[in-house]
């Protein structure tokens, strides 16, 4: 986009850095791999090599230290570029459970080996089918053993589980009615997935109407170290939630870039179609909804690093963070809508990428929080109206 905004400047360098190296990937890959359903392995590489997965991991455990806006500004270049962050966003942000609430020997054994993307810890098993948005409800069960968790069970839509070292698993080690506290009773624990895979887990793919490396994973007696429980038994549901502001800022993040990308082709080809002897982009029924989707991605872009910023500023941040997700996904899938119309039937064509984007932002709408799940949020939360659920 040709506008300059403040947040542009506090991270321009990031910003450029990030978009020489997607230069290097351009639709041609995108392209092979979605018709592949493949992992980007060779854009993942370069973006770990390059240090920006490590953005958010400190110093003194070999990353870089940034605060969320830097990781944010990172997901929307690689977006805006027309890339997709999804195969590798949850290798930045996972790792902040065990930075929260991991013990000392935790972080130093594993944020310096995913800092050096030596570890990728970017699979988070917390999904379930019978349990979905209900969290509370999932069936996954953790079992003490003398000094290991067993664990039993299954979950849907755990991303990049193939591409992944560590698995962050949420897991009940208290049976619900057992639970002093309704949000008592779950565990979060740290798999090394490299021990288990095709033995006591197995991981099969899920194939979806976008490439995004998702899969069911079934666990069969897996035995984990007792001191892979991260913080204390019982306690995991509140950590999970705790990360969760994080993601969906990031996630938004994303979604700026997608709109961001929508709004310059669909301008740019406004303005080279020519029918009836004149530009398309001429017609105001044309330029009317890139307009609209302008106005709604910038609104969306500043309650995007408002969030980020009160995140760095150590606020509570779960109205903004939804607020940012909620109007981010809105927007993106707006432009999305509005950039395939302003492309006719050519917006349906594979070439253009214009329907890959449009299938990777539809994602938004349900994960990493569906919709209804943030208006019942503020509703609940922010207007204080009474609990639906
Ligand atoms: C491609 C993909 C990747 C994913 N990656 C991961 C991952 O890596 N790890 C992980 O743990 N999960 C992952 N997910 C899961 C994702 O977080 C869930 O799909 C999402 O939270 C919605 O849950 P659900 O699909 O079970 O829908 P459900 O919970 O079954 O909901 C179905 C519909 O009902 C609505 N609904 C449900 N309850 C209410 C209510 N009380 N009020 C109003 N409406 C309601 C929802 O908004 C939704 O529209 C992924 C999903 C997809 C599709």
């Amino acid at each position: 986009m040709a506008t300059k905004h403040k947040h542009d400047d506090e991270h321009a360098d990031i910003r450029e850095g990030v978009r020489a190296l997607c230069a290097k990937f351009p639709g041609e890959y995108w392209r092979a791999l979605d018709r592949e359903r493949a992992y980007p392995k060779d854009f993942v590489a370069a973006l770990t090599e390059a240090g920006y997965l490590a953005a958010l991991i400190p110093e003194e455990y070999g990353g870089s230290g940034l605060g969320l806006s830097a990781a944010a500004a990172i997901l929307e270049e690689v977006h805006a570029c027309g890339g997709n962050g999804a195969a590798c966003h949850a290798q930045m942000y996972t790792m902040g459970t065990i930075l929260r609430h991991g013990n000392a020997e935790q972080k130093a054994t594993y944020l310096p080996k995913i800092a050096a993307g030596e570890s990728r810890l970017q699979a988070f098993g917390v999904t379930e089918p019978t349990s979905g948005t209900d969290t509370l409800s999932l069936r996954t069960t953790a079992r003490k053993e003398g000094d290991h968790y067993v664990i039993n069970g299954q979950k849907l839509w755990t991303s990049r589980a193939e591409h992944s070292d560590l698995m962050l698993l949420l897991a009940r080690t208290t049976p619900r009615e057992q639970a002093k506290r309704r949000t008592d009773g779950l565990s979060v624990f740290l798999v090394d997935m490299r021990l288990a895979l095709g033995t006591s887990m197995n991981i099969t793919p899920v194939r979806t109407m976008m490439n995004h490396a998702t899969t069911q994973i079934f666990f069969d007696d897996l035995r984990v170290p007792a001191e892979n429980l991260i913080g204390v038994e019982g306690q995991g549901f509140r950590y999970i939630l705790a990360g969760m502001n994080a993601e969906r800022i990031l996630i938004a993040a994303e979604c700026i870039g997608d709109a961001k990308w929508f709004i310059e082709r669909a301008t740019a080809y406004a303005k080279e179609r020519v029918l009836f002897g004149r530009p398309i982009g001429e017609n105001q029924g044309v330029q009317f909804p890139i307009a609209r989707a302008y106005a709604q991605m910038r609104a969306a872009e500043l309650m995007v690093y408002q969030a980020a910023a009160k995140y760095e500023a150590g606020e509570g941040v779960g109205a903004e963070a939804n607020l940012a997700k909620l109007l981010a996904a809105d927007a993106s899938w707006y432009a999305a809508d509005m950039c395939v119309q302003t492309h006719g039937g050519f917006g349906f064509a594979e070439e253009y990428d214009i329907e890959r984007k449009f299938r990777e932002t539809r994602l938004y709408q349900v994960a990493p929080i569906s919709t209804n799940l943030i208006l019942s949020y503020l509703a609940e939360h922010v207007l204080d109206l009474p609990r639906s659920y």
